[in-house]
């Protein structure tokens, strides 16, 4: 099993240590190999996604990835900022399907800014679409308008639009792991007002016929964004497209209080994929030894269990995970009264420590 590290910028570099750290304690012979990416990779080769650390992520069966962005690089032209370098993988490697958990750890239920008995013991999961939708849509661009009242003036314009073929990849994504879990599916669109959505609507459905073991249920994406407040409980898994997962998933993600908890998993249509923190870079924090590395060590987790087929050791390093929080270690973005205040080597080995 080949495993490539991409860690990336800001403390991209210190939360990856810690799940390579982890991984290498699990006893397993993984062959790890790393390579520059985002900004890192634009001042080693001039590209934020060297050609070689393309190369190497085609090559490997897994990508772990850490964040990317540093404001240095804020000036530099749209095509050579670090940011880039997430973008191009995943239309790269056509990582389509992007897994968001949002679960909060009974432990945490304080850091969240919801009630806890409205929040402790979530476990719902977003799928969102990931290469489609209005982000990629085309044509897009600024015009002349060509009718209505602002006839003449310049507008903007985007196209949303998905294929059949794009809505049932994803939705046999959804289905099938909702049978891992709670065997439930939300499919969230807004089919009251657009083709695009109740096409998908259309689709989902029909591939539904083949999961009858799974129930579907489907919501608007404005309902959906009000439930996940008011009850977020009542979720298993929420499938949706590119645009109202991008909104959905950060709501979700602070549902959970510290976006240092939270992994992500992209997927492409054979279950390769790149496994990294649903945060960024935070320049804020880089070199301090205080970042979070448990969403990058949960996120390696998932790596076990989507890619490489173990999952026996993915629920090794989540009970490990647990039994941290348990321990009342906590980094300075989780931290509570009473707690003990660890850095992000201190957590990273007080993981290792728990595996065994
Ligand atoms: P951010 O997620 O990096 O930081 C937001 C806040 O959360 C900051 O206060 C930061 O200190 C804190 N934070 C983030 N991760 C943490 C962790 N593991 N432990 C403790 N605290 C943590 O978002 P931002 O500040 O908006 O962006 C910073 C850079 O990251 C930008 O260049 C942005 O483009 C980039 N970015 C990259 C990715 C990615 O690589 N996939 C995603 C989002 C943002």
């Amino acid at each position: 099993m080949k495993i490539a590290i991409l860690s990336g910028d800001g403390i991209g570099p210190e939360i990856t240590g810690q799940a390579v750290k982890v991984l290498n304690a699990l006893g397993e012979s993984f062959e790890m190999e790393t390579a520059d990416v985002g900004g890192a990779g634009y001042a080693a080769h001039g590209h934020p996604l060297p050609p070689a650390t393309l190369a190497l992520a085609k090559a490997a069966d897994a990508v772990l990835f850490g964040a990317v962005g540093d404001f240095k690089y804020d000036n530099l032209e749209r095509a050579l900022r670090p940011e880039q370098a997430i973008l191009g993988l995943r239309r790269e490697l056509g990582l389509f399907a992007n897994l968001r958990p949002a679960i909060l750890y009974p432990e945490l239920a304080g850091a969240s800014t919801l009630k806890p008995e409205v929040v402790a013991g979530l476990d719902i999961l977003i799928i969102r679409e990931l290469t489609g939708d209005i982000y990629f849509g085309k044509p897009r661009g600024v015009r002349e308008c060509p009718d209505g009242p602002f006839k003449g003036q310049r507008e903007g314009f985007d196209t949303m639009r998905y294929a059949e073929g794009e809505i049932r990849r994803i939705a046999h994504v959804a289905f099938q792991t909702a049978r891992k879990r709670g065997k439930r599916v939300t499919s969230v669109d807004k089919a009251n007002v657009l083709e695009t959505f109740q096409f998908w609507r259309d689709i989902v459905t029909s591939v539904h016929q083949e999961y009858q073991d799974v129930e579907l249920e489907h919501m608007y994406v404005d309902n959906a964004a009000m439930q996940l407040v008011r009850a977020p409980k009542k979720f298993d898994v929420i499938v949706t497209g590119n645009m109202f997962g991008d909104i959905l998933s950060d709501a979700a993600a602070m549902l959970t209080g510290s976006i240092g908890m939270l992994p992500s998993a992209s997927l492409d249509a054979n279950n390769k994929g790149l496994y990294e923190p649903s945060h960024g870079s935070a320049p804020d924090i880089a070199g301090k030894g205080v970042a979070n590395p448990l969403a990058t060590i949960l996120s390696a987790a998932m790596m076990l269990r989507y890619s490489l087929d173990r999952a026996e050791q993915a629920d090794r390093i989540e009970n490990a995970v647990k039994a941290v929080l348990a321990q009342g270690l906590r980094t300075p973005d989780i931290f509570e009264e009473g707690m003990t205040r660890v850095g992000t080597e201190q957590m990273g080995d007080a993981v290792v420590r728990a595996l065994a």
